[in-house]
């Protein structure tokens, strides 16, 4: 089982159950990889066998693995058709995620309209940060984050860039999926996204709040 931490060595009370996530949530995002930016958010889950501390070196596909820095969400109450101020109440933190995928594979599969689960939710493929308490980071509308591999700048978000902006998203979400707490929300990737390799040196970045430097290791 996996506990979300925060920053100041609180573990909260109830493991992950689900990681829920949306595809195509910025726009330039969508364009990088050819595919028609979304009329509705496209969501699927990570289960928590998936999750890894980002803090320890990253065991990744050998090859076949793209990176896509991601803001995660921690629920804090049980959310289920929520309304937009019980979401914005619910928030326990922010912080990081990488929503390591299998490219190669996950456009195989959506080439032959199947699922993409075994590209997405495999073992480890969703390193997690530590978490900020919300009234640090400040508002969900105007949050900056960052990737640098081997101290080149590769992904830079900005809330503000969203299709569908986090409130909203979560609000979404909870029409669908019973959100528990401890729960997490992966809002998207910006563009920039691209191969890990064996001995990257990855440096995350959360507004003023998280520094993140961890590495990637064969698995
Ligand atoms: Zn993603």
């Amino acid at each position: 089982m996996f506990y979300a931490k925060f920053t100041d060595d609180r573990t909260f009370s109830t493991p992950i159950t689900k990681v829920v996530c949306v595809g195509r949530n910025y726009a330039e995002h969508a364009k990088e990889l050819n595919n028609p930016v979304p009329d509705e958010p496209i969501l699927f889950i990570k289960p928590e066998s998936s999750l890894a501390d980002m803090h320890r070196p990253l065991r990744v596909p050998a090859e076949d693995c793209h990176y896509e820095t991601e803001l995660a969400v921690l629920i804090g109450e049980e959310l289920q058709d929520a309304s937009l101020a019980e979401v914005e109440r619910a928030i326990a933190g922010y912080g990081l995620a990488l929503d390591l995928t299998r490219r190669q594979l996950q456009s195989q599969l959506k080439a032959k309209s199947h699922p993409w689960e075994i590209a997405k939710a495999f073992d480890g493929a969703c390193p997690l940060s530590q978490f900020v308490a919300p009234s640090e980071v400040g508002e969900s509308a105007h949050i900056s984050f960052s990737l640098l591999i081997n101290g080149a700048l590769k992904q830079q978000g900005m809330t503000e860039d969203m299709l569908m902006p986090v409130i909203p998203l979560i609000q979404y979400m909870s029409r669908i999926f019973t959100l528990r707490a401890g729960d997490v929300v992966l809002t998207g990737t910006p563009k920039g996204v691209g191969q890990l390799s064996v001995g990257d040196h990855l440096q995350l970045q959360l507004a003023n709040c998280l520094n993140i430097e961890t590495q990637v290791v064969a698995r």
